[in-house]
This record gives C-alpha cells, structure tokens and sequence, in this order.
C-alpha cells in the first residue's frame, strides 16, 4: 500500500476519496495530504451554490456518497425534514452541506484508526513524479508522497473564439458564469442578457438571473436551440437492464447504427427515458469499446443530442423555464456566436450565423458563456496541468476529454505507459471512462481507488 498520500482538488470527488480512505483501518495506518485549494473544501463547484433555486439534476435516493451507504444522503436529508422522498430533487447546497459533514465525521474518526491527515487550504501548482514518489509544489513550498491523485474537476473555461479581449475586460462577457453568479446582486433594470449555450448551467444561470433581475429579458443561443430533456416526476425504472440493446451495440460499434438502435428501442419503451437510464451501468464498457474514429464521430454528430437525454432538468425546473418563455421573458434561438465587440457606449454587439445562411447583429448589456464542461488538458491556462503536460509528466487526450490513462485511474505518461504513482478521478477521466462526472460514477471510482492505494502489492 502507500502509507502517504497527496490528495489534489477541493470538490465532492476528493471528499468522497478522503472519506473512503480515512474510514479503512490499514496497517500501518496512512498520512494524507489534503491539496484542497480553499478553506472549506467539499463542496466544489456544484455543491458550491448558495442559491435554492440550484437543484440536483438526480434524485436524492440516488446520490449516496459511499458506494457502501448509497441511501446516505437521502437519511441526511430525511432527518432534517422527514416529508423528503427519495424522488426529490433537492438543493445542491443541501448536498453540499451533507458532503462537508461526512468528511468532516471522517476526518474526526481518523485518530482513533492511526491516521493522520493535514489539509492544506491551497492550491498544488506543480507535481513532479519518479520512481520512489511525488514531490509537490505548492507556494513556495515542496512535499514529498508515495502517490497523487487528482481530483480537480473541469479545468477553468476558456472564452469562445471570436470573442474580443476588450468584451471579456469590460466584465460584461462573462467567461466562467459560477463566480459571477456568487457575485450577482438584485437589479431592476431592463437588461438584455444573452446566454450562450443552453445545457444544465444556462438553466442555472436563467433561473438565478431571472428571479434577481426581474425586469431582464433573455435569449438563449446554441446550435439547437433544444433546452436539456425535463426528468419525469414520478421515478421511472430502467428498461429491464437494456441487456439485448446493450449486445446489439457492443457487437457493432459504430455510432450510426447505435443511433438507429436506439430510435428503435425508444420507440417502443413506454417513456424513452427508461432506455437512456438502462444503458448507463453499461455506458462506460460502450465508450471503451468504440474504436477511436467513432468516438470522434459521436463527439462530432451525437454527444448534444446524447447531454440533453441523459442529463435532464428536475421536472419543476423545467416548468420554471417554461414560464419564462411563455412570459416573453426567454427566447430560445438556433445559430452559432460568430464574434463579440464592445461598442463605445459600452453594450456588446453580438454577431451570430443563423440557420440557412447570413448573419444577424444583437446588441447585449451583459453575454454569459454557458458551453459545457471544459476538459482541454492540452489548451489549458490551469498551473498544475499546463506544468504536467508541458513536463511530458502526463498525456492529453486527443479529443480535449481530459489525460489519458488506465480504466482504474492510473494516468499515462507522454510515451503511453500507465504510471505507477499518480491517480485522476472524475472529469480527468472522460477520454477513458465517458460517464466519469456524477457522484454515482465519482462514488464508485473513490472505492475502487481507495482499494487500489491500499491493495498490500503496492509496497512503500
Ligand atoms: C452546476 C453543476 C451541477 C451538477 N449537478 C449534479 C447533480 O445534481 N448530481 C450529480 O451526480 N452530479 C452533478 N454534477 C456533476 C458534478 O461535476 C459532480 O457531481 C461533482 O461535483 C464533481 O466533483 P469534483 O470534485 O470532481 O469536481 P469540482 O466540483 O469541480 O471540484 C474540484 C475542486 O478542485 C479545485 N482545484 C482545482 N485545481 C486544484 C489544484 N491544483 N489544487 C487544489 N484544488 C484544486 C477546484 O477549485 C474545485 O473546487 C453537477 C455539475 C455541475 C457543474
């Protein structure tokens, strides 16, 4: 096993893998280095909100945070207000509250087992691997470990092409729209506000906006103009568990004859979304098996259409948005951004293609880019990563879906080979794994990283 361990991110992934480890009663016990980027780490980006409007986008029964204890959040939650069902969506800052206060019983318990953990509330910069460890960097500082593991989430978003430095500086192009939503205070003005994109965090960006400028208009921009799929209210149960579709792909990967399978199978389902829900045990065995040229094909032709059935809106989110546009509040537009410019009274001119052909000019008070998750090891500006893969210490995958490595977390080094000693969870993990964001995937790589750090044939 490795007795010292450098833990490296602040969010929901790193909790659930402390809490894993610091539960195990190993012999001899272990040390962990806590990288946690802030002071109170747990929550990450999502559990981060303080807004009620934030809901979870899965139902509380199902968000456990041990594989172990999978009903562990909907206890928590059950014990503050006993009318909670196991089909709710409830606030993400709950869960981040239940996130905090697990980590925090198993930091509490570690003594007792011989553990000892210290938690930096600061950002590792720099990890440098060899044969006997880790040396990491943060500060001015450096600290040796026997492995790493990173569980940094998304890499900060980048803005879009075409979009002026001037816009981005004037602070009303907003690049990363968490911070400026923490930051959003309530303003009466008649404000034109363009969202571009239109998955989960445009819904999160238009429900917070909407309620705190309430005399704003929206649009909403994206290639589809097709909002994410709303969930049913009453839980539905996976199609048996999708075995016969689950054959018939495995036996033909290639991502047009999926498609066609899949059509097929929901057109027969009593409601498509019990087929989407059937396949996601087998998702992550669907994607390792797609030759590389699919895989890009399916990133190309099929992954919205795949974001907006498999990640869907609660249901009463989806009747908020509803009014919103039945109220002349939002208007949904197919097209792509062509550029941003900032005028000298101050307003974003907003240029965008639109379908058939030509372009149209908006003008905006405030654009928020709202594009989905960003992977791009190899165009990041993030410290630790752009020092790995300029370091040749990892290797990016090629099609911006995070580093390349081994199914159990093993990243590669720059020439293929899995390494011994440094670890991802989570998004890192796309290329390899797909469906590596949620806490079902999260949950289930914590226990079985956990056990691999620990296993007696890793000696230090
Ligand atoms: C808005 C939103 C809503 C979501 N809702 C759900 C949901 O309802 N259900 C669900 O299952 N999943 C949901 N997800 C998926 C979500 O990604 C995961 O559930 C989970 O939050 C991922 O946690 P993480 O720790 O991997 O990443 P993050 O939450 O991004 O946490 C990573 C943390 O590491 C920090 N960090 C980065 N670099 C360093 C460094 N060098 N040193 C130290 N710290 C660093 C970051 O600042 C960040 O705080 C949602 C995601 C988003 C964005």
């Amino acid at each position: 096993m490795f007795h010292k361990v450098a833990i490296i991110g602040g969010g929901a992934a790193a909790a659930t893998l402390v809490s894993e480890l610091l539960e195990r009663g190993t012999k001899p016990p272990l040390h962990l280095d806590w990288y946690a980027g802030a002071p109170e780490p747990g929550r990450g980006i999502a559990y981060g909100t303080p807004s009620g409007e934030h809901l979870l986008n899965v139902r509380a029964a199902s968000m456990g945070m041990f594989v172990s204890k999978p009903g562990g959040f909907l206890e928590y939650a059950q014990e503050r207000d006993p009318s909670v069902k196991g089909s709710d969506f409830l606030p993400r800052r709950l869960y981040g509250d239940f996130l905090q206060s697990r980590v925090a019983q198993a930091i509490r318990n570690a003594p007792a087992l011989g553990h000892d953990i210290n938690i930096l509330p600061l950002s590792a910069e720099s990890l440098v691997p060899s044969s006997d460890g880790v040396t990491i960097g943060y500060g001015d500082n450096e600290a040796r470990a026997d492995a790493a593991v990173l569980a940094i989430g998304s890499l900060p978003p980048r803005p879009l092409p075409g979009v002026e430095d001037a816009a981005i500086a004037s602070g009303r192009y907003v690049v990363d729209p968490w911070p400026f939503l923490a930051g959003a205070v309530d303003d009466d003005r008649p404000l034109r506000v363009l969202v571009i994109g239109l998955g989960l965090t445009a819904v999160d960006v238009l429900l917070e906006l909407s309620r705190r400028w309430p005399n704003a208009r929206f649009d909403a921009l994206s290639r589809h103009g097709k909002l994410p799929e709303p969930h049913l209210a009453a839980a539905s149960a996976p199609a048996d568990d999708g075995g016969e579709l689950v054959d018939a792909m495995r036996d033909d990967p290639n991502v047009r004859a999926w498609l066609r399978r899949l059509r097929d199978a929901t057109a027969h389902a009593e409601d498509w979304r019990t087929v989407i829900d059937g396949l996601r045990p087998h998702t992550q065995a669907l994607w390792r098996d797609l030759p590389r040229g699919e895989r890009a094909r399916f990133l190309r032709h099929a992954r919205w259409a795949w974001e907006r059935a498999r990640h869907r809106m609660p249901p009463q989110v989806a009747a908020k948005i509803a009014s919103l546009e039945k109220a002349g509040r939002l208007t949904r537009d197919r097209g792509r951004m062509r550029s941003v410019h900032l005028t000298p009274d101050g307003v974003l001119d907003v240029t965008r293609g639109v379908p058939g052909g030509g372009d149209v000019v908006q003008s905006y008070d405030v654009v928020i880019q709202t594009v989905g998750l960003n992977t791009d090891t190899q165009r990041t500006e993030h410290p630790l990563i752009r020092q790995l893969v300029l370091g040749g210490h990892v290797a990016p995958e090629a099609e911006g879906l995070g580093l390349m490595a081994e199914t159990d977390g093993r990243l590669h080094d720059a020439s293929g080979k899995p390494r011994a000693n440094v670890f991802a969870i989570g998004s890192l993990l796309r290329g390899t794994l797909w469906e590596s964001t949620a806490i079902p995937e999260i949950r289930k790589q914590a226990q079985a990283l956990a056990n691999l750090l620990l296993s007696p044939d890793k000696r230090r």
